[in-house]
This record gives structure tokens, sequence and C-alpha cells, in this order.
């Protein structure tokens, strides 16, 4: 399988009642400044090129964003705040995403670099359980196999993230030191490499949420930085 494949097997998946009821309902009830729009209402798979040398993890799709969109961090306020600093350091095409699709299509495209997360379906108060992380985990892991011979470098939004990603990576055959390393912004772990593969290099990020940018937890400059290291590690 590759990776246009895992995405199309991916949007099919309802393994997941309560998030399956969940993004179906947003997408009927819709928020009204997008009552006039198309709501996805499905998983939403990855988004960059196949031979991408950085990864970027987030948690889930918003229910008004991706969830709307159809594409990672399109359409909402940590998508402005992703996009904007992946723009300022040479990753992405333009600083706004918008939307993917027909007359409203933004055209954004993305430099060497794939966004994906751990849970693909938007879960209530963005807060998937534990149940639903773990069934979403053959997602994450067969998209980083297929990744695997180009990937150098990760950036993790946010601990959830981090902490679903590590037992994707050892079941990847990547290296990951005993006990896990810790999350946290600034955070740089090398992965060592192995017979099956390159070195990987983890970068901790704290989560370009609302939450976190509208309080200065998070600034722009932060995620430049971040992003910066990362560009490096994966020779971007
Ligand atoms: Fe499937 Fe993942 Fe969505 Fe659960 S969260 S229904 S495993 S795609």
């Amino acid at each position: 399988m590759d990776l246009e494949a895992l995405d199309r097997a991916v949007v099919s998946c309802r393994a997941c009642p309560r998030l399956v009821a969940w993004r179906e309902e947003v997408a009927v009830v819709k928020r009204a400044a997008f009552r006039d729009q198309p709501y996805w209402g499905r998983p939403v798979p990855g988004f960059g090129p196949a031979d991408a040398a950085l990864g970027i993890v987030g948690l889930a799709p918003a229910a008004h964003g991706a969830n709307r969109t159809g594409r990672m961090f399109t359409g909402d306020r940590s998508g402005e705040v992703l996009y904007a600093a992946m723009h300022a350091v040479g990753l992405s095409s333009q600083a706004e995403a918008t939307h993917p699709d027909g007359l409203r299509d933004d055209r954004l495209h993305l430099i060497g670099t794939r966004i994906t997360a751990p849970v693909r379906c938007a879960p209530p108060e963005n807060k998937p359980t534990p149940q639903e992380r773990d069934n979403c985990r053959q997602w994450l892991a067969a998209e980083l196999r297929l990744l695997r011979p180009t990937l150098r470098a990760v950036v993790v939004l946010g601990a959830f993230g981090w902490q679903a990603l590590m037992p994707v990576l050892a079941a990847s055959s990547w290296r990951v030191p005993v006990p896990r390393p810790k999350f946290g912004h600034g955070v740089r772990v090398e992965l060592p490499a192995t017979d099956d593969g390159s070195p990987l290099t983890l970068f901790g990020c704290y989560h370009v949420s609302q939450r976190n940018t509208m309080s200065g937890r998070l600034t722009p400059a932060m995620v430049e930085d971040v992003l910066r290291a990362a560009k490096e590690a994966a020779g971007l």
C-alpha cells in the first residue's frame, strides 16, 4: 500500500463509535459562520508529500477546522499560527490555509513536510479517550512506515501527540530510549540509525492551540524556532 492508498483507506474508518457520531453530528449541525459550506465530517488523512523529510504530529482535527475542510490544521486558529510559522521558515508555499477544495481551493502545498495526527477524527472538546488513541494508532504507524525511507525529523505539537508517537516509533523499528523521553517545549531527542533505516530527530513544541497562543505561553517566534531547527535536522 502506498501513501495515497493509505489516505483513501483512513477516510473510510469507523472504528470509534463516539467519534464517528460526533464528527458526523458536527457536520450536520455546523457552526453558524460556515452554514453555507459542506463539512468533510470524516477522518482526516495526513497532508504533504510522500517523500517528506520532516513530519509534524498534532493531536486531532478540530470540529470546525479540519473536520470541516478535510485537511489537517486548515480553517481554524491553530492552523493560522502553524502555517504562518511554516511559511516564515520556508516549509509551506503560503501563510494561510483556508480550504483545499473546489472554488475555495487555497492551493497551499508543503515543502518536504507532512502534517499528520495520532487521532484522525474530531473528538468532543478536543479530548480523545485512550481507547480512541489506541484504535487510531494503526494509521499513524502505517503512515510512518511509508515515510521511513525519507523521514529525518519530527516536530510533535503537545504532550498528547508525543506520548502517542513513542509506541508507534518503537513498533516501527526506530530505537526509542528507555525510559522514554519526556515531552517539553524545545526538547530535542536523537534516535539513532538502525539496521532498518536512518536516524530521526524529535522536537517537542507546545501545541499551537488557542489556549497556548492567546495566553502567550506559545509565541509565533517560539514555533518558528522549533521549525527552523527541525528543518535543518531534516536536511531541508
Ligand atoms: Fe478510525 Fe481513527 Fe477515526 Fe477512530 S479516530 S474512527 S480509528 S480514523
